[in-house]
């Protein structure tokens, strides 16, 4: 057990009876979520993001309504509010032991995806009617072409019902994001070990990934949205990787602490 720092009598189960010193002490789930949140895998994260965002802030050149040549760039938004709140969640993650992690990262990246998840529920969704609505319009009149593609309100349908299944990939994404960043912020709040963390959000990591590397068949851009794209599958499947790690370890805290369940 050892002795007191301060006083230097015997402590009695981490606990000075002398002088009411307290031996700093984690539970175990929050020694471990310290550590997958300061973990490689987590650093790696964290780095992909600041490329990405620095990629956004190459100047490219466009050409204005006269025609002169001006350079300008778009600062990826979202990758700076990520990056912000991962930024906070690994600065409070590495405090010392018997020291909590402070809950304003998980604050700051939840608001985000409800905020995202929202605007692109709501986005797809009109989209999908509004292209629903033209298909009955083209409907009367056969057929439209659009750049070559014949428009016919088959294909009007067949587009808006693919962006309604998008919304609602997206959608139940975002849930299922919402949803494991409130149970992770909970172990850090609690100490508790919480094991609802979504199977499916670490299944869909991998699932995204994968659309994300397809997606670069299509891409019609630049080298830096090439780079972007890959950046963006790399972090899903890191995450998912991450996320497996994450609930994994806490099963076994929980088996460890309440053997019978
Ligand atoms: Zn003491």
């Amino acid at each position: 057990m050892g002795n007191c720092p301060i006083c230097g009598r015997p402590l009695e189960n981490d606990f000075c009876s002398n002088c009411g010193y307290r031996v700093k002490y984690d539970p175990p789930a929050i020694t471990a979520l310290k550590k997958h949140l300061t973990s490689p895998l987590m650093l790696s994260i964290i780095i992909l993001t600041g490329v990405r965002l620095l990629l956004s802030l190459i100047p490219t050149m466009d050409y204005d309504i006269v025609g002169n040549p001006k350079w300008s760039f778009n600062m990826d938004i979202d990758a700076a509010l990520v990056l912000l709140s991962l930024l906070f969640i690994y600065l409070d993650a590495k405090k010392p032991v018997g020291v909590r992690i402070d809950p304003r990262g998980f604050k700051i990246i939840r608001t985000y995806y409800i905020v995202m998840g929202s605007i692109l529920a709501i986005a797809l969704l009109v989209a999908g009617v509004l292209m629903f609505v033209a298909g009955s319009v083209a409907a009367d009149y056969i057929k439209y072409f659009v750049e070559g593609i014949v428009l016919t309100p088959t294909v009007i349908y067949i587009v808006a019902a693919v962006l309604i299944l998008v919304a609602a990939y997206a959608v139940v994404l975002y849930v299922f994001i919402i949803k494991t960043i409130s149970s992770v912020n909970e172990i850090a709040v609690s100490g508790a070990p919480n094991v609802k963390i979504s199977s499916f959000l670490t299944v869909m990591c991998f699932i995204t990934a994968a659309l994300n590397l397809v997606s670069l068949f299509g891409l019609a851009g630049g080298i830096t949205d090439i780079i972007s794209t890959l950046i963006e599958a790399a972090v899903s499947g890191i995450a998912g990787f991450a996320l497996l790690n994450l609930k994994k370890e806490m099963q076994e805290i929980k088996n460890s602490l309440f053997p019978m369940l």
